[in-house]
């Protein structure tokens, strides 16, 4: 290893996203990304996490409901981007709030893909 190697930043510009496509029955949505990677990932999801104030208490970071309490079929009915780092959704249940990060996104693309 080089000392070029040891200065360089050890993370990487976070991937975004460059293509989101809502299924036709709006339950899951396909994301492709900057370093090529594609993912689906359900509306429920997503939906289980927003990161909203409403869903998540600013102090203690805890969610303020259950997340089995979202309906299986929770649908994602509008996608809209947030400047260039970011998606919100217009869920089923009309919450719409949530500003989904590149890398919140990623993570839940990741942790749990939809089946
Ligand atoms: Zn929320």
């Amino acid at each position: 290893m080089s000392l070029w190697d040891s200065v360089k930043p050890a993370k990487q510009k976070a991937p975004h996203v460059t293509n989101v496509e809502l299924a036709a029955d709006q339950k899951s949505l396909s994301l492709v990304w900057s370093d090529g990677a594609s993912h689906r990932v359900a509306a429920r999801t997503l939906r289980q996490f927003c990161p909203c104030a409403g869903c998540v208490e600013e102090w203690t970071g805890k969610r303020t409901f259950e997340i089995d309490t979202i309906p299986a079929d929770m649908k994602a009915i509008e996608v809209v981007p947030v400047g260039n780092y970011a998606l919100s959704f217009t869920f089923g249940d009309l919450h719409r709030t949530g500003i989904f990060t590149w890398e919140l996104l990623r993570e839940l693309c990741e942790r749990t893909p939809a089946s």
